[in-house]
């Protein structure tokens, strides 16, 4: 069967490695960039992923490149504790979380997908226009329509997955009338900072409420002198910025943002200082789309942001997308006929990331700093005087049984690996998309290394009283 991806993203790389892993011999990945560059800042893998990622024979690659929280942390605009939990293996998953690069991550994918695939299976500088069914003998199948420098390509195969991203070509014409995305107010100001690390330095931390708030965590490893890279999101409710202005990579100059958390001088953060040592600001609106009731059309289907674009906060973009890749490759290859495969996926994925994308939009986790800035906008000498411990765990507890990421549900679902699957396949000569790397450099960028996957217990709830 052969088997087209639109898109070099997390979720079209990880779809490729599924497939092949599931036994698809004839697969290609279409990407419009003309060279893969390793963008975007930090994200997190959340161990629902990260097994994914392990069951692909991946996950010590992975590990490699960024941080393992051991802790999530939920504090008020003032500093002051309102939720911790442990994250990952010390919270009794068997598969850590993982904060890493986007950048990285995809290079990394994408070198697996070269060694285990071939080199020429990502062919970049193909943008998608449209896709049409075709008439194929023994099924139906489809025609993806590229432009690329040298004029219009057309590629035939009897499955076509989208996985194109927010701004989805295959969405977009199943869905013509679908307006720009839906913004909801917010701005994000993403970066990266080189900064002593700061509390435990395995902990990610959210700060603030609805109208600001600040994400922390690692990235890396710290260095000999106590230094690692710090992932940061800035975000304030702003006027002026729309749907239309998402673009993950735009820099802006970073002194206004700077000044709106100028008060932000925590005993063990100093929120001014971390954007000030950013290389660049990265601003990016809120957005998310509406969920579709469809998302196959016969012989194609969607995946990751195209099929479901969600809010950032649960951290769960990525790795839902590595979800979807992993589903898809399991159905179709245990399904009797390709559309019976695309069906069973959507049946999977869709009402799942469907309640996803509706639970960011009430702030998912973090909830919990919304409530407790409702209760007490001036701060509170206890967090149990405005929140109370049932209510606190209830908000923690159910947007991890919502996202499939509750240790006990994970821990015990059968794997996504089909039955007599292939371990990995050939490598050909074709040349690499892949800069070559500098052993031992991090001048690229590219070259992370172990941090922080150890098990032990992360701090312990907030909430006892002295
Ligand atoms: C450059 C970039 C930087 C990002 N940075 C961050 C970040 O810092 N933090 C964060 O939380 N999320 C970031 N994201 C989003 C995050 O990667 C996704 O939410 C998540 O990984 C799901 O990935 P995806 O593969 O579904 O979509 P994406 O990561 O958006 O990948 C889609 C891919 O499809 C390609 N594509 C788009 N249209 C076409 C077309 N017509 N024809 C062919 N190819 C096409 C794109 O170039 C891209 O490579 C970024 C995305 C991008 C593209």
């Amino acid at each position: 069967m052969a088997i087209v991806i639109i898109g070099a993203g997390i979720g079209g790389l990880t779809t490729a490695l599924s497939l092949h892993a599931a036994g698809f011999p004839d697969i290609a990945v279409y990407e419009r960039a003309e060279r893969l560059r390793p963008l975007g800042v930090g994200i997190n893998l959340l161990p629902h992923a990260v097994r994914e990622l392990t069951e692909l024979g991946l996950g010590e690659r992975i590990e490699k490149l960024g941080a393992a929280p051991g802790t999530l942390a939920y504090y008020n605009r003032f500093g002051q504790p309102i939720w911790s939990e442990p994250r990952g293996l010390a919270a009794g998953y068997r598969w850590p979380q993982v904060s890493v690069h986007r950048g990285r991550l995809q290079m990394e994918l994408l070198a697996a997908v070269e060694e285990r695939l071939g080199p020429g299976t990502v062919r970049t500088g193909h943008h998608l226009l449209t896709v049409e069914a075709v008439a194929a003998a023994g099924g139906s199948g489809g025609v993806a329509r590229f432009a690329t420098a040298g004029g219009e390509v057309a590629v035939a195969a009897e499955v076509i997955v989208g996985a194109d991203g927010m701004r989805s070509a295959l969405r977009r014409q199943w869905y013509p009338d679908e307006d720009e995305p839906v913004w909801n107010g917010l701005t994000l100001w993403r970066g990266t900072a080189r900064m002593p690390g700061f509390l435990d330095g395995r902990t990610m931390i959210m700060a603030g409420d609805a109208e600001q708030k600040l994400v922390a965590y690692p990235i890396g490893c710290p260095d000999a002198d106590g230094n690692a890279e710090i992932n940061f999101i800035a975000e304030r409710r702003t006027h002026g910025l729309a749907g239309e202005n998402a673009d993950w990579n735009r820099a802006v100059d970073p002194r206004p943002i700077i000044d709106l958390f100028q008060d932000w001088r925590f005993p063990w953060l100093d929120v001014p200082a971390l954007l000030a040592a950013a290389g660049e600001i990265l601003e990016y609106p809120m957005v998310d789309r509406d969920p579709v009731d469809r998302w196959a059309h016969g012989h194609a289907t969607l995946l990751g942001d195209a099929a479901h674009p969600m809010y950032p906060n649960g951290s769960n973009g990525a790795s839902q997308a590595i979800l979807d890749a992993r589903t898809l490759a399991f159905h179709l290859a245990t399904s009797a006929t390709a559309a019976e495969g695309l069906a069973a996926y959507e049946s999977a994925r869709r009402p799942a990331t469907t309640a996803l994308v509706l639970s960011n939009r009430r702030q998912g986790p973090e909830q919990v700093m919304v409530l407790a800035h409702e209760r007490a906008p001036r701060g509170f000498t206890h967090i149990h005087d405005v929140l109370t411990p049932d209510e606190l765990t209830e908000i923690a507890t159910g947007y991890k049984k919502a996202a499939g990421f509750h240790p006990d549900a994970l821990n015990n679902r059968p794997s996504l690996t089909p039955p007599g699957a292939l371990p990995s396949g050939a490598v050909d000569d074709r040349p690499s998309l892949i800069p070559p790397r500098v052993p031992g450099s991090t001048a690229d960028g590219l070259v992370g290394e172990a941090c922080g996957a150890g098990g032990e217990a992360g701090a312990s709830l907030y909430g006892a009283r002295p």
